[in-house]
């Protein structure tokens, strides 16, 4: 089943098969979108529970998805957490790696190529280790040694560019020397379809909420979450769109919606590193679904970041300080009065701690000198 995909901006339908190295139009460099049909017949277990609605179904499992909806009170709103670093490599992104490896090995690629430094690459070296295909990682020279190892460990060839930047460039290219796949999950649609699958499961785990706050690093979690209960609605399942509220780092805020909080104040940032993707292709459109569901956008201090982080850790949830940035964004929110007490609230813990244990010691203040 090749995949089929349409230009959201000219409608123009193609393909992307091996040794292709963009994913955008051919036409007009338009962002592509998956072309076909959603149904709900909810079935079976993790993402092949949601085959119907999927534009391709997971060839092999790594237990991906189905992860636990934890209830919490929390500043006296009910918070549900989701939590995404249960998955197999410790983020949400292997919803949509385990769709686009499925994509890989049926457009006839004999490996893959990406560029990232953090759970992206973590993710697919694990489903390309899964597959028994080559995986070529090109990092920035200063991803942590500890990042690397890991993807070393899972068979995965590193190569290092000289920054982040460099190694997006560098990735296309190598796709094609290698006839391989390059992955492109800020682009790739795969990854929107995979996290709505996210809000498809706290849907059938009793989820009925007013807000959703989700960090936006690429925006493909925020653009599949919107998605996911966009299509609920659609399907009379719900009878409303939760708003949905974007949490960005104090030192990089990117989403123009029509709402913002905390932006433009004289705070440090950095904490939230995941979030610090400079010019993601798809984040206008994250400023369109979050304007479209009358949602903000919420810039987090490292401060902040920092007492969200504790408070996750008092709960017992090991999770990386990028996960931390929309609990920091919800106590924003009450105290600006835009979300109520006694409101509903989706929350997904996106990254393991278990990756960045030395960060997150640091950033405790815990760690021994
Ligand atoms: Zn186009």
């Amino acid at each position: 089943m090749v995949l089929r995909l349409k230009c959201s901006s000219c409608g123009h339908r193609f393909t992307v098969v091996a040794g292709v190295t963009s994913w955008l139009c051919p036409k007009c460099g338009g962002l592509p979108e998956a072309d076909y049909g959603p149904e709900w017949r909810p079935e079976g277990r993790g993402l092949a529970r949601y085959s119907a609605s999927l534009p391709i179904t997971p060839k092999i499992s790594l237990g991906e998805g189905s992860t636990p909806l934890i209830f919490r009170r929390f500043y006296g709103v009910n918070t549900y957490f989701k939590l995404e670093y249960l998955n197999p490599s410790g983020s949400f992104k292997d919803r949509g790696t385990a769709l686009a490896m499925t994509h890989v090995i049926e457009a006839g690629a004999s490996g893959v190529v990406e560029d990232t430094s953090g759970n992206t690459g973590i993710s697919v070296a694990t489903y390309s280790a899964t597959y028994g295909i080559k995986a070529v990682i090109v990092v920035p020279r200063t991803a942590p040694e500890g990042k690397k190892g890991l993807l070393r460990a899972l068979g995965a060839e590193v190569v290092e560019a000289p920054s982040r930047g460099d190694a997006a460039l560098l990735a296309p290219r190598i796709a094609e020397e290698v006839k391989g796949l390059h992955v492109g999950h800020t682009v790739n649609p795969l990854y929107i379809e995979g996290a709505k699958t996210l809000a498809y499961e706290a849907y059938e785990q009793g989820f009925r909420g007013d807000e959703v706050i989700v960090p936006v690093g690429s925006g493909g979690l925020a653009l599949g979450v919107f998605k996911g209960f966009r299509e609920l609605v659609k399907w009379g399942l719900l009878d409303s769109l939760p708003h949905l509220h974007v949490a960005e780092d104090a030192s990089l805020t990117r989403v123009d919606a029509p709402v913002k909080i905390g932006w433009g104040r004289d705070e440090e940032g950095g904490g939230a590193d995941a979030l610090l993707v400079p010019e993601p292709p798809r984040i206008k459109e994250v400023a369109d679904v979050t304007a479209l569901t009358r949602g903000s956008s919420v810039a987090v201090s490292l401060k902040e970041l920092r007492e969200a982080l504790r408070e996750l850790y008092s709960m017992g949830f090991i999770v990386e300080p990028t996960s931390a940035a929309p609990l920091a964004a919800l106590k924003l929110l009450i105290d600006e009065g835009i979300i109520d007490r006694g409101s509903n609230v989706l929350i997904p813990l996106t990254g393991s701690g278990l990756k960045v244990i030395a960060t997150v010691s640091k950033m405790l203040g815990i760690s021994r000198r």
